[in-house]
């Protein structure tokens, strides 16, 4: 084919592509305008998960009748004059594409007016085309509505999730920058359905509160910044940024990193190194796989942070990222000792060398003289192939690698004693046994459990004393959503007021120490779109409270313990792998100690 310039309408699909994702990203874009023109008052209202209606309403500045068409011009901007304003944006919009951008693949109504003027405008555009304009009576502000986003660009249609499934992502963008933006008071209407709102009284907590619900926000911490930027009056520290917001107790904690919440001078971000700064400020106090729960809002001088290297502006470039990953681990760290008043046992605050145990597990190399890590094992095994897999080179065989499928039981092994806190070391007829305490302690509850669900012994079991479960706003829509299912399955729920819900029964497999976690790791399952409710989910469900009941890594196990939990091991069906799949064991035979040695 030759080379062609695109049509103006095919490039412009292309480009809403980059930008306008999901009915989510339409709810940003929008969201972000009206912060922007300085509302107050913002309201979002969606049906069908956004792909019939969304509309955004704010009270914020309007646009002037004479100016509203050019807003849908690609690159039609009231934010950047010029080149030097691109290096210091503070706003959260400045391409000027996205309004083009959402015109391309929908219908746009648009009621503009601002306070200054008497009359607003009323523009509909289909397919970016302007089709009818005229003076229209509205409040101050302005009124945005997409309607039949993706109709004509069906293969994104194609990609939209379930409405419910759309619609939390939409729930997610909103809370977010209600977070964001405490003076703002936010609304999100679903189907009819108010599903969140923010009071706008400017308090950090309060939207924290609306966010997460109180039971969370009880357990948070304040974070402030540790180093002043303003430091006696000099310029000292000026490039430091400011570090504010919420963290919490270490108990406080969760299957995924989804709850640690960055901002950057109010633009939520997403930023890999930066949640690790937070995490690592927790380091040996969270078990191991499970995440904190914070909030940090960084606020520094636009001209040190670039946020116009994403499409959709959620990822930033710091010019000083190693000043940024320490301010933010610093005052969370900070948070955590003064605040939480974490101590040793010795009374002092704690402090935090690596201990021996958190640093990667290392297995010497047999004969190698190099180093694999546990995980790095773990990766070979994967990997390996059959013809001298590297997990052979290196001396390691996963037990099960050279056996067919199929449960194959173990022989009877005698355990010798604990590496790391996390691995039991066994001996065989064979050579010698690595046993992953967690992984194995996953397997045996797994089939125990399995056992009394294939017999159905007893479904529902009633708690000693009733349970409230103060849920964030997310997690009470899904329950409320599966409310009639989940009673049906054996928990016994009952609305308790706004987002709170009593729970007086669980199904009997759910009786495990922390029965609250498990539920919230259900409803999470649930959120994530996976259903732990369908047909033969009952596996699932029970993998997932397993996952949350078994013996985590890090625990000191006494020798009848692991004697113990070798003995269940070997009883198992399925000794070799937990229920997700990863190994339990791995076997270091005879012949590669012996070649590893010289002795043969
Ligand atoms: P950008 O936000 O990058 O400038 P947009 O395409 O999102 O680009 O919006 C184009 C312009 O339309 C904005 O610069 C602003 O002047 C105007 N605008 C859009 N939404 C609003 C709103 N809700 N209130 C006031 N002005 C708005
Ligand atoms: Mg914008």
């Amino acid at each position: 084919m030759a080379i062609r310039v695109l049509p103006p309408e095919v490039a412009g699909k292309i480009a809403a592509g980059e930008v306008v994702e999901r009915p989510a990203s339409v709810v940003k874009e929008l969201l972000e305008n009206s912060l922007d023109a300085g509302a107050t008052d913002i309201r979002v209202e969606i049906r069908e998960g956004g792909r019939r209606l969304i509309r955004v309403t704010d009270n914020g500045s309007g646009i002037p009748a004479e100016e509203a068409p050019l807003a849908f011009a690609r690159h039609a901007t009231s934010k950047l004059a010029d080149v030097s304003d691109l290096a210091r944006i503070g706003t959260l919009g400045f391409r000027g594409e996205a309004l083009a951008s959402i015109a391309a693949v929908s219908q746009v109504t648009l009621l503009t007016r601002p306070r200054e003027q008497n009359l607003g405008q009323l523009l509909r555009l289909d397919g970016g085309q302007l089709s009818r304009q005229e003076g229209h009576g509205c409040p101050a502000g302005t009124i945005v509505t997409i309607e039949h986003l993706f109709q004509n660009v069906p293969a994104r249609l194609k990609f939209l999730r379930q409405p419910r499934t759309e619609a939390g992502h939409v729930h997610t963008i909103i809370a977010h920058y209600a977070l964001a933006y405490p003076g703002v008071r936010t609304s999100l209407t679903i189907d009819g359905r108010q599903a969140f709102q923010s009071s706008g009284g400017g308090n950090l907590y309060d939207a924290l509160i609306a966010v997460y619900g109180l039971e969370v926000a009880e357990q948070m911490l304040e974070v402030v910044t540790t180093e002043s930027p303003e430091v006696a009056g000099t310029s000292a520290g000026a490039d430091t940024p400011s570090v504010t917001g919420y963290t919490g107790i270490p108990s406080l904690h969760r299957a995924n990193r989804r709850y640690i919440t960055l901002f950057v001078n109010r633009r939520w971000i997403q930023d890999r190194s930066l949640s690790y700064a937070v995490a690592q400020a927790y380091h040996t106090l969270l078990p191991v796989g499970r995440h904190p729960v914070a909030v940090v809002m960084l606020e520094m001088d636009p001209a040190e942070v670039d946020v116009n290297v994403h499409p959709t502006k959620r990822e930033v470039k710091f010019r000083d990222g190693r000043t940024v990953f320490s301010s933010v681990q610093r005052a969370v760290r900070h948070a955590l000792i003064e605040r939480g008043s974490v101590s040793s046992p010795h009374g002092a605050p704690r402090t935090w060398p690596t201990p021996h145990w958190e640093r990667r597990q290392s297995l010497v190399a047999a004969g190698q003289g190099e180093q694999v890590d546990a995980q790095m094992a773990m990766e070979l095994y994967r990997t390996g192939d059959k013809a001298g897999t590297p997990g052979e080179q290196f001396g390691l065989s996963a037990i099960d690698s050279p056996q067919p499928v199929g449960p194959v039981r173990l022989p009877l092994l005698r355990s010798i004693g604990q590496v790391g806190q996390t691995y039991v070391v066994a001996e065989g007829p064979q050579g010698m046994y690595l046993i992953d305490q967690h992984a194995a302690h996953e397997r045996v509850l797994y089939e125990q459990l399995m056992g009394e669900v294939k017999q159905e012994v007893v479904k529902s079991q009633t708690l000693l004393e009733p349970m409230t479960l103060d849920l964030d706003p997310l997690l009470a829509g899904i329950l409320a959503e599966h409310l009639d299912r989940l009673n049906h399955a054996g928990f016994e729920l009952e609305p308790f007021g706004g987002t709170s819900y009593l729970m007086r029964a669980v199904p009997s497999i759910l009786v495990v120490p922390d029965v609250r976690a498990a539920v919230l790791d259900i409803l999470e399952m649930m959120r994530q779109g996976d259903d732990p409710l369908a047909s033969q989910a009952e596996e699932q469900l029970v993998s997932a409270v397993c996952k949350r009941a078994a013996i985590k890594a890090g625990q000191t196990l006494s020798h009848e313990e692991m004697q113990q939990l070798v003995r269940q091991l070997e009883q198992c069906e399925a000794p070799r792998t937990c229920p997700h799949g990863r190994p339990t064991i791995l076997h270091f035979s005879v012949e590669h100690l012996e070649k590893a040695f010289g002795r043969r």
